[in-house]
This record gives structure tokens, sequence and C-alpha cells, in this order.
């Protein structure tokens, strides 16, 4: 049952996901432009993926967000467990092959 919100993910994997992160030699301070201003992530509790530029904590009660860098000791997968996307996103959603 989610309890990040009606459409996050379970508690378990947030922890999981945000944990990840905040381990992650990606996270980096939210940079001070003003688009970050203007979501409230203007201080380190905020921190920011580096590859994405998603504040890390938001991203990470998603359930269609994926991280996008490779697990460093698990071929094929990213850094929160999921397999590597390999497929292109459709206007609709959906994923397809990528030509
Ligand atoms: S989303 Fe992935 S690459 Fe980005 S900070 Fe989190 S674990 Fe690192």
């Amino acid at each position: 049952m989610p309890a990040n919100g009606k459409f996050g993910v379970v508690d378990a994997t947030y922890a999981k996901r945000f944990e990840t992160c905040l381990a992650c030699p990606n996270l980096a301070s939210p940079p001070s432009t003003a688009i970050y201003k203007v979501i409230g992530a203007v201080d380190d509790s905020e921190n920011v993926c580096r590859l994405c530029g998603c504040v890390v904590s938001r991203k990470a009660k998603l359930p269609h967000e994926a991280c996008p860098d490779a697990d460093p000791e698990l071929p094929g997968m990213n850094r929160w467990g999921q397999p590597m996307r390999t497929a292109a996103r459709t206007q609709s959603g959906d994923a397809s092959e990528a030509a």
C-alpha cells in the first residue's frame, strides 16, 4: 500500500531508493538557479542527482521514475536495482524498442 501519497511508492521502496541516492557519487547540492528556488530545493537537504537534475527526495517517491546510472556492481541494472532502460519512451508513456 502506498504510504508516500496516493501515487507514491511504498515506504520500503522509497527508503531503499533514497538511501542509495544519499550514498551515490552523483549526488550534488542543488544549483542556485531560479527553477530550484521555485521548487524549494535551496538547501542541502534537497540534494539533486547530477545526471538527471531531479531533487532525489522527490524523485525517489515517484513510481515511474528510474535511476539513470548503471550499478557499478550489477551489470544491466541501475543503482536502484531496476533493469537499465534500453527502450525509448513513446508519447503515451509506453516503452518501445529503440531502433
Ligand atoms: S538517481 Fe541514481 S544516479 Fe541519481 S543520485 Fe540517485 S542513485 Fe545516484
